[in-house]
């Protein structure tokens, strides 16, 4: 079994592109670019609560990267440093090859340095810290959406709930659409490009991690507006859209969590701005509501089905603590 520098040296320790010092000291240093704001988040995967025993080990590196990258995509930044903290309940030499190799793969294609971590025995549970940059003042916050903005979804939305629901037998797929809603479930794609490019034209962002109900509720709270949205005009893979009209569909596209799109919010003159850009970043884009004035006492989130009727709405995303 290896020892614990030996796990570091050999599976985590890589070459780095833009670090002044990286894994190896008591502390990694690096230096933000000229007129850049560094942002900063971390997340953290949990076995049996994010993931299960005999998750794949590969699937699992991309996945913990992968969600911290979608936090810096809804901040419009780019992300440059990670550092990995994993906690292990033993070295399995196959399993940590594997997750590293899933982890260091989208690394590298986006560049990012793994610049230190911490390395411990116990329950499997796995943190990663991104750290990217945003030129100064233009990230994307949660606080800017306004009265008369469009509200916009990249992708499509379900998929990996569909997923999930398929894997725990709530519903049962066809092979090649519980494939490719499984991939999403597994492999999600952070929208990094999409992100930065929405950077001058979106006035608020958020990744899709929670659902779209809970998310685009958090820019509404914190922006303190309402929205209107369309049910008809979410977007949804054809596996979704065969569901749509159940109840358990609705909750998929409405409260489904871990698609890791954007939803985002722009005024109605960068419609044409809108399109430009996302075509550049190439993800599809879709207008599915608008921002509202919020009165007291009235919901702040108002779904209408495709007869104009409000929808109720009984389920709202995932909360670790309810
Ligand atoms: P310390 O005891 O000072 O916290 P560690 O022995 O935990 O140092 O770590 C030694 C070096 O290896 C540090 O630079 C740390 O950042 C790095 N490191 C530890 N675990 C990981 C990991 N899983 N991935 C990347 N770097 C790691
Ligand atoms: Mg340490």
């Amino acid at each position: 079994m290896p020892s614990e520098f030996e796990i570091i040296r050999r599976y985590f320790t890589r070459r780095t592109h833009h670090t002044r010092l990286g894994v190896g000291d008591d502390a990694a240093l690096v230096r933000p670019r000229a007129g850049q704001d560094l942002v900063l988040s971390t997340d953290m995967l949990v076995e049996n609560v994010h993931f299960l025993r005999n998750a794949d080990a590969h699937a699992l590196g991309h996945k913990a990267l992968a969600v911290n990258l979608s936090d810096l995509a809804a901040m419009g930044a780019t992300p440059r440093w990670a550092l990995l903290a994993l906690t292990l309940p033993r070295a399995d030499a196959r399993w940590l090859t594997e997750f590293s190799r899933g982890f260091i793969a989208l690394a590298r294609r986006f560049d990012i340095d793994l610049i230190g971590g911490d390395t411990t025995r116990g329950p499997r549970a796995i943190c990663v810290q991104i750290v990217g940059e945003v030129p100064r003042g233009k990230a994307l916050r949660r606080d800017g959406a306004r009265i008369g903005d469009d509200v916009w979804v990249s992708g499509t939305l379900g998929d990996a709930a569909l997923a999930l629901a398929a894997i725990q037998r709530r519903v049962k797929l066809g092979r090649a659409g519980f494939a490719r809603c499984a991939q999403r479930l597994h492999r999600p794609q952070p929208r990094l490009a999409l992100g930065i490019a929405l950077r001058g034209i979106a006035t608020s962002a958020i990744d899709i991690s929670d659902g779209l109900l809970a998310d685009l509720g958090h820019i509404l709270e914190c922006s303190k507006v309402a929205a209107h949205l369309e049910f008809a005009d979410i977007p949804c893979s054809p596996a979704v859209r065969r569901q749509r009209n159940t109840a358990f569909g609705k909750d998929v596209l409405l409260a489904g969590g871990d698609d890791y799109e954007l939803c985002f919010t722009a005024p109605r003159r960068m419609r044409a701005r809108m399109t430009a850009a996302a075509r550049r970043a190439g993800v599809s884009v879709t207008r599915i509501g608008s921002i509202e004035r919020h009165w007291r006492g009235w919901p702040d989130l108002v779904v209408f089905d495709a007869n104009g009727v409000p929808m109720k709405i009984t389920h709202a995303g995932y909360d670790h603590f309810r």
